[in-house]
């Protein structure tokens, strides 16, 4: 695999950073090394200033999701590692940028480097902890002198297929196409691969699978078609939901034979509306991530990734996309490909402008301005590969159908902590009643809270989700212990004690449990909200300890985009195949109406991206 990303400038050094390795890690740390000696080399032939005390200096610093500490060692004078013992930000994201950091700091002995794009919070707390840390050890101002990343990039690059955005979709088109024979570029906006999938809950609805039959679940393509459909408002695209119904468990079954483990719990992902939700082990997006990265790297040269290289326009030539124009670290560049281009860019849910404009389908009442939050990484979900496609004339469908998710977390939008996924989960309000039933899809579970006083609730569960506080729970990836440690989740051994803590009518809060108990205890079919006990899991909440968070409805998903066919071929706006494009993943338009059915964009990506991969590669 090549990895190309860029070349530190802030010695006097300039290192071409392309190797053919393993994994991002190892490409990393291979061009870490080199350039590492480099900049002591130089650091070195300066004249000497008054060098900082030997020793490690710890700084704590406040992350993303939690407080970390940045651990800075000196030796000789030199910054000698840079180290993070205990963050717990996400994986492939926050992680991943502490990774890329630690190493830039050494590689250029400063802290004032150049943040890792689409980690921008954690970047920032990462470089404050590591300057604090060597202000502690006395440091003179050559540590503090800023660092910019420069261009390694060639001037033109080729290879068969070129993929724009690394992330889910883009990352299973980039396996499949390698699989049928072509070579692959993959040009990625931000610092690391996989984009919002990453973060995502890792739900994959798939029908009939062997998960399925061992726990008595019966189900099949049509059934998962019909509800697709029916959660869409049937305003989908039949003939594209048949596709993703059809072909969901071999997707499935693909990721296995790379290595996927599958947890045999089958679940149902928020406004899942049925038991199929399949979710990877380790839990979460990164893991889908991480098995299809592993999976590249049996491919050697024939793969490259340009990573921190933001596509900008897609090159035409007689009326065929034959690459893409991109900039990396200020430098232009351009990517051609004789079989074709894939878009697989994401959504544009964190682009205010863009979703406000759009905004005049089921959310036109209310404002999706900034005020609202948006679950996925910001830098990632802006619709650039809208914007691209529809310059070369594709047709874009349904851009107003933009999801809003019941499970954000107050004053970011991001989907941390306890989940509204999974069963046993209570919806509160503020005066400690139940008010819809959760197992309803998004948009009525949003709406519902929209209309509740300050239009948030209350997430209560107990401890039939989290039985052991030490154990990492399969829905959230996270612990319990960890996730009470941050402060956003709150715990109460009895019901009377948690309607104080969340500041409701312990009455009304016990009537809400004890209606909810009725159906999971199948004393009776459904309540007034139309709650039913359907699934496996259902069990009634009687005893503590207690576990609640306040959420409120976040911009989570954008259904609508690039139109395109079962082959994954861009539709122009006249009907016809744009010759040289494909499209696959939540850029894409079509696939789930106006509301997505939780757990059927994972699905999607793999689906759709397999299919865009194979269709590029075997094109004329
Ligand atoms: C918190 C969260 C939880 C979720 N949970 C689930 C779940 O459990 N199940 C489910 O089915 N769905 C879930 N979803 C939705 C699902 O994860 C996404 O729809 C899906 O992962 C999108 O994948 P993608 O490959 O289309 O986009 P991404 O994974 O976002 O990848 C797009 C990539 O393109 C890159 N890019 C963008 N513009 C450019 C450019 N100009 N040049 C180069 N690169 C560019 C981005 O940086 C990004 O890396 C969740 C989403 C979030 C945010």
């Amino acid at each position: 695999m090549v990895l190309s990303s860029s070349i530190a400038s802030g010695s006097n050094t300039t290192e071409k950073r392309e190797n053919t390795m393993e994994s991002q890690k190892q490409v990393r740390k291979a061009a870490f090394i080199g350039s590492l000696l480099c900049a002591i080399a130089a650091l070195a032939s300066t004249n000497a200033v008054a060098a900082p005390k030997d020793g490690t200096y710890s700084e704590k610093v406040m992350g993303l999701i939690a407080p970390f500490t940045v651990s800075v060692t000196l030796h000789d004078g030199k910054i000698e590692k840079v180290e993070v013992p205990d963050a717990l930000e996400s994986p492939g994201v926050g992680a991943e940028a502490i990774g890329i950091l630690s190493e830039r700091i050494v590689k250029n002995q400063s802290a004032a480097v150049d943040g890792v794009s689409g980690a921008t919070m954690t970047s920032f707390a990462m470089l404050q902890g590591a300057r604090k840390a060597l202000k502690a050890a006395g440091a003179d101002e050559s540590f503090f002198k800023k660092a910019t990343e420069q261009s390694a990039l060639p001037d033109e690059m080729k290879s068969n297929v070129v993929i724009v955005g690394g992330g889910g979709a883009g990352l299973a088109a980039a396996v499949s196409a390698l699989q049928n024979g072509a070579t692959v570029t993959i040009v990625e906006k931000l610092g690391y691969l996989g984009g919002s999938t990453n973060v995502c809950g890792g739900a994959l609805n798939a029908s009939g699978t062997k998960y399925q039959a061992k726990l008595g679940i019966e189900d099949n393509p049509q059934k998962h078609f019909e509800q697709t459909m029916k959660g869409g408002h049937n305003t989908n695209n039949p003939e594209l939901v048949h596709y993703l119904a059809d072909h969901a468990t071999e997707a499935l079954g693909w990721l296995e034979s790379m290595g996927l483990v599958v947890n045999p719990k089958v679940g149902a992902a928020t406004g899942a509306l049925y038991q199929r939700s399949h979710y990877p082990d380790p839990a979460g997006g990164h893991t889908y991530i991480a098995t299809l990265e592993k999976a590249l790297q049996k491919y050697g040269d024939r793969v490259r990734i340009c990573l921190e290289t933001k596509a900008l326009n897609l090159i035409e030539e007689n009326g065929r996309v034959v690459g893409v124009e991109a900039q990396n670290h200020g430098k232009k560049v351009k990517v051609f490909a004789d079989k074709g281009v894939i878009i697989a860019t994401g959504g544009f849910g964190a682009n205010i402008e863009f979703r406000q404009k759009v905004n005049t389908g089921i959310w036109k009442e209310a404002k999706l301005d900034k005020e609202i939050g948006c679950s996925n990484i910001s830098a990632a979900a802006q619709g650039d590969g809208l914007i691209m496609a529809e310059k070369v004339n594709a047709d874009l469908i349904g851009l107003a159908d933009i999801q809003v998710h019941p499970n954000g977390t107050p004053g970011t939008g991001l989907m941390l902590d306890i989940k509204t996924s999974g069963r046993n989960r209570l919806f509160i309000n503020k005066a400690g009643d139940r008010f819809v039933d959760e197992g309803a899809p998004r948009d009525v579970l949003s709406k519902a809270v929209f209309a509740q006083p300050g239009q948030t609730y209350w997430l209560l569960q107990n401890h039939l989700r989290y039985p052991d506080e030490n154990k990492i729970d399969l829905l959230s990836g996270r612990k319990m212990k960890d996730m009470l440690a941050q402060g956003r989740v709150q715990k109460a051994e009895t019901l009377e004690e948690a309607a104080k803590m969340m500041g409701v009518d312990y009455a009304r809060l016990k009537a809400a449990v004890e209606e909810y108990n009725q159906v999971a205890s199948h004393k009776v079919e459904t309540d007034r909200f139309g709650f039913k006990a359907n699934h496996t899991d259902d069990r009634p909440m009687t005893e503590g300890p207690w576990y609640f968070a306040r959420k409120v409805p976040t911009i989570h998903h954008t259904m609508g985009g690039i139109k395109i066919n079962t082959n994954a071929e861009v539709i122009d706006k006249a009907g016809h195949v744009i010759p040289g494009l494909y499209a696959a993943g939540e850029v894409t338009g079509g696939i789930h109406g106006e509301n997505r059915l939780g757990g059927n964009a994972v699905a999607d990506c793999m689906v759709f991206g397999r299919t865009a991969g194979r269709s590029a590669a075997k094109a004329d």
